[in-house]
């Protein structure tokens, strides 16, 4: 029988997630629901000194955002847990102890110290940063260069030690990349990772291992970074589990910015998000800006996201959420570095305004409002508005100045565009308007522009000279969609009160 699919994103919680992050989730998430799998969040805290505090709930709440929610976490529970690795603390020093048995670890004594020592004497001009490895790991202090009896002395008297795993020397290491093909290592290049921690915590790499296995984690995805740990996890596998029972690995690509890897500095400098959602370092105080609050809505986020490094072999670039599941495959992801395009991000976003329904964008379009003074709106009055102005908008913020006029008469007029033109004509034209106005038994599109018409023809006036002025009245500059559109949302007695503010300023 076929293992059901069981695929996890294992993030430590050091601070906001970047966009990188969320497509290793979106792609972890597409697999799996494509699959019928399992997809599970595995908080990997096991390195206390780089916890931030905060982190662990950005990662959820920018999953809850995105509609990407985990079977199996921390918040979600699960039979395989826990998912927090620092509460999984006592099950890993076995494994470590299998590994020393075995004869593919061993015990470390050196100090900090040591260690600085060894990395002064052994730096030469070709290798400024010596490793602790098979040429070095005999001169050190540990359970190979010391006796049984010195390491059996140093451990009952309780000496801080780690476990160091013992790379063999001149080995090739293989395996198949479902993205990459084949790739593989020599193990004589990769230093003796710790595998322990003198504190009892594992490092990553002894704790991505077990809990991969511990999980029955079938398929592991992560970013292209990861690639260079891959030997050490692939010999942890076969020395602990057995390579058969290895999940299939994928490493998706970088993604690239303006200037190589896409940076939290690049979206400082050039003024972009980089982050799903504002993240402020706690220690700092630094915030770094998001999607969500720039205004992206998620399906557009994900939507993106999927293309950063996929397609499905034919132009088309919007997907839903379930025609990604329906479409998704490993095999059309690329192996190189997917360029982030903050124009066609925005694209992805005006694309989905403009297919959203106004009642979709209502919430969102309102905070944002409310955030710039503007209350009490009326519900139907704001739809139509939305309705009338999201073809105009890339990013949610677009909406206050697309539509702010709607709901506070113009303060301001940009009466450049209509003073030099103003004549008597024109008054007494906006004169006949408003009794007009007043008396329309209909107050729709049709009368309206007919009406003004009409009366444009009866005075000899162009329509089209009569509609900037008009404009101007309604919405104070240059912008926005069909005047006529305009007044049947702002209604009967708010338009005629604003051709009467402006006229009177003219005056
Ligand atoms: N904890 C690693 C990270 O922070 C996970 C890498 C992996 O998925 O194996 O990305």
């Amino acid at each position: 029988m076929e293992k059901k699919v069981r695929v996890r994103f294992a993030p430590s919680p050091t601070g906001g997630l970047h966009l990188g992050g969320v497509r290793t989730v979106l792609y972890n998430y597409l697999f799996a629901r494509r699959h019928g799998g399992d997809f599970i969040v595995r908080i990997e805290d096991t390195d206390q000194g780089r916890f931030v505090a905060g982190a662990e709930e950005y990662i959820f709440d920018t999953l809850r955002w995105c509609g990407l929610e985990p079977d199996e976490s921390v918040q979600h529970g699960g039979a395989f847990g826990p998912y927090r690795q620092s509460e999984r603390k006592e099950s890993y020093r076995q494994y470590a102890e299998q590994l020393i048995r075995d004869g593919y670890a061993y015990y470390a004594f050196d100090t900090p110290e040591d260690l600085e020592k060894m990395r002064q004497e052994n730096k030469t001009s070709e290798n400024p940063s010596p490793q602790y490895d098979h040429s070095i790991r005999m001169k050190m202090r540990n359970s190979l260069s010391l006796s049984v009896d010195e390491t059996k002395q140093l451990l009952d008297a309780g000496t801080r030690h780690v476990i160091r795993i013992k790379m063999p020397e001149h080995e090739t290491i293989r395996f198949t990349d479902m993205i990459r093909g084949e790739v593989s290592f020599d193990s004589s290049t990769v230093d003796d990772k710790v595998l322990l921690k003198a504190d009892g915590m594992p490092t990553y790499h002894l704790a991505v291992v077990v809990d991969d296995h511990l999980m029955q984690i079938t398929h592991a995805f992560r970013g292209e970074e990861w690639l260079p740990s891959a030997p050490v996890h692939i010999l942890l596998w076969k020395y602990l589990f057995g390579l058969d029972q290895m999940p299939q690995w994928a490493h998706f690509p970088l993604i690239l910015g303006p200037s190589g890897k896409l940076s939290k500095r690049d979206g400082a400098k050039y003024g972009f998000p980089v982050f799903a959602m504002n993240w402020t370092d706690p220690k700092t105080g630094e915030l770094t800006e998001g999607f969500k609050e720039k205004g992206f809505l998620p399906e557009a986020f994900i939507n993106l996201l999927a293309l950063l490094g996929w397609n499905d072999g034919t132009e088309k670039e919007l997907f839903t959420r379930e025609e990604l599941i329906e479409k998704f495959s490993m095999d059309r992801v690329h192996s190189a570095g997917a360029k982030f395009d903050y124009e066609k991000a925005k694209w992805f976003n005006h694309e989905w305004i403009k297919q959203s329904e106004a009642g979709s964008l209502e919430s969102g379009v309102r905070s944002l409002l409310a955030a710039n003074g503007l209350d009490n709106i009326n519900s139907e009055q704001l739809q139509q508005a939305i309705t009338l102005v999201k073809d105009r908008c890339n990013l949610l913020p677009d909406f206050v100045q697309q539509l702010g006029f709607f709901f506070v008469a113009p303060a301001q007029w940009d009466t450049d565009a209509v003073k030099p033109k103003w004549n008597e004509a024109k008054k007494l034209f906006f004169a006949e308007l408003i009794r007009n106005y007043e008396l329309a038994a209909v107050w729709d599109v049709v009368t309206l522009e007919n009406n003004f018409k009409e009366i444009a023809a009866a005075n000899d006036l162009k329509p089209g000279e009569l509609m900037l002025p008009f404009r101007i009245m309604l919405v104070g500059g240059k912008f926005g969609p069909g005047v006529f559109d305009i007044a049947v949302i702002l209604g009967r007695e708010e338009t005629i009160e604003r051709i009467h503010k402006l006229i009177k300023n003219l005056n």
